[in-house]
């Protein structure tokens, strides 16, 4: 399998080339193709797996904008339960998306809420934030209503650190039609009951 034939565009392509990506991983090779076709999915995928460039990749894909757009609403948003990972996902997607005009920022606790306020002003098309930090920023405004594509990551951990409040605060705030992308290590009750509740149709993956 490659990347190419998965249906990933050429300015992802040779953003991953440069990082020495050969080849798809099997959860990228799974999951590509149905994040681009806008199914809902569940995959059970450990760290190490490549499943962060497996949601990354067709997420920028589907929310890649020509260089004369301008407009920055913000479309997509992805959870993860720690300040290191969501700044490790940053990382990735800022090097995944060198070559497009997207705007990408990191919300996360124990930085100055103003600044980061000054910074989605501006207008960003992509957050990746702590659960708690994406509550207050909405609490003081931020809009959601034009979000396309949610993704939780490391979804059982999340829980566990008893961040569903957080989940179900945000998730009605999201428009009615959405994407939804959670990734769990493992399949949990907690991370069932909430699959039921945010996930419409989803396609089953594990890796
Ligand atoms: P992750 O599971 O997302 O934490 O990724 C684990 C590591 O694998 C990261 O250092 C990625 O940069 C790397 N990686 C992801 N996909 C590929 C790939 N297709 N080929 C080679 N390395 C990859």
């Amino acid at each position: 399998m490659s990347f190419e034939k998965l249906g990933v565009i050429k300015p992802l392509l040779n953003a991953i080339k440069d990082l020495g990506y050969e080849k798809p991983t099997v959860i990228q090779t799974r999951a590509i193709p149905l994040v681009l076709a806008k199914s809902d999915i569940f995959a059970t995928a450990q760290t190490g797996t490549g499943k962060t460039a497996a949601f990354g990749l067709p997420m920028l894909q589907r929310l890649r904008k020509t260089s004369a757009d301008q407009n920055r609403v913000l479309r997509g948003i992805i959870l993860s339960p720690t300040r290191e990972l969501s700044l490790q996902i940053y990382d990735d997607l800022q090097k995944y998306a060198k070559n497009m005009t997207l705007n990408i920022a990191v919300l996360v606790g124990g930085k100055d809420l103003e600044t980061q306020q000054r910074l989605l002003k501006e207008g960003v098309d992509i957050i990746i934030a702590t659960p708690g930090r994406i509550i207050e920023h909405v609490g003081k405004g931020l809009d959601t209503s034009h979000v396309e594509i949610f993704v939780l990551d490391e979804a059982d951990r999340m829980l566990d650190m008893g961040f569903v409040k957080e989940i179900k605060t945000i998730y009605p705030l999201l428009p009615k039609r959405h994407q939804t992308l959670l990734f769990s290590a493992t399949y949990s009750d907690k991370v069932r009951k909430l699959s039921k509740l945010i996930l419409t149709k989803p396609a089953f993956i594990e890796a």
